[in-house]
């Protein structure tokens, strides 16, 4: 069950195992693997449900209401880094550009050392990744998606003996209009709203919209001895 939470017409009460807040690449997929196993789940998201999305809206539109902070949103530190946060049912993947690749092993290997994931080895997430990888459907970016631009590129580095190819991306006939930032008005970019969010609830799992999480009370329970 999708919710918003504007249509509520009294409030919401629920027990649940887990409460998930986001609902973008980290939330949806933990919300369909933990509805699978049979945990009751509650997913809360911030953002609206945008699907399908409008052609005709002004690029500045987007921007306000799917962005956080109208994606005035910046990483700390030297230089600081701009990095826009999706706000609405999916998350980021709305209003990325779809590019998808593995977690690097050098990255996995400081995890694995900081964490203390000793168990784990970076072999064990292939199947995952592929997994994953054909949920969304993450596949190479078509040719004829590419543009002039790319393809002469792709050109250029041929003639310089460069190896290239292009960006693996969560796709299904992508038109290459290149308006992925403000959500795909072709419904080409497989966004969490189209595969793992339908999922989770097709599992049970509850997913509210409009419902910002401001305050987590943690009232201690009761333990035995
Ligand atoms: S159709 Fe356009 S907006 Fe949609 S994924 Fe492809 S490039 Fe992005």
């Amino acid at each position: 069950m999708i919710t918003d939470s504007q249509t509520l017409e009294e409030n919401f009460h629920a027990d649940a195992d887990v409460v998930i807040v986001g609902s973008g690449a980290g939330g949806a997929p933990m919300a369909y693997q933990l509805a699978k196993a049979g945990w009751k789940v509650i997913l809360l998201e911030e953002g609206r449900n945008y699907t399908p999305y409008s052609f005709e809206r002004k690029s500045w539109e987007p921007m306000r209401d799917m962005y956080r902070d109208s994606g005035m949103t910046f990483t700390l530190g030297t230089p600081s880094i701009p990095l826009p946060m999706g706000r609405a049912l999916g998350g980021t993947t709305i209003i990325n550009s779809g590019t998808c690749f593995r977690i690097p092993e050098k990255v996995f290997g400081h995890w694995k050392n900081e964490f203390g994931l000793s168990e784990m080895e970076y072999k064990d997430l292939m199947p995952l990744f592929e997994k994953a990888e054909e949920k969304v459907h993450v596949q190479p970016a078509p040719l004829e998606a590419l543009g002039a631009n790319n393809l002469l590129f792709i050109e250029g580095a041929t003639k310089l003996g460069i190896k290239s190819k292009p960006l693996n991306r969560n796709i299904k006939n992508c038109k290459g209009a290149g308006l992925c930032v403000f959500g795909c008005p072709e419904n080409a970019k497989q966004s969490m709203e189209k595969n793992f969010l339908p999922a989770a609830s097709n599992l049970g799992a509850t997913i509210i919209t409009s419902a910002r999480v401001e305050k987590i009370c943690i009232k201690k329970m009761w333990q035995p001895g």
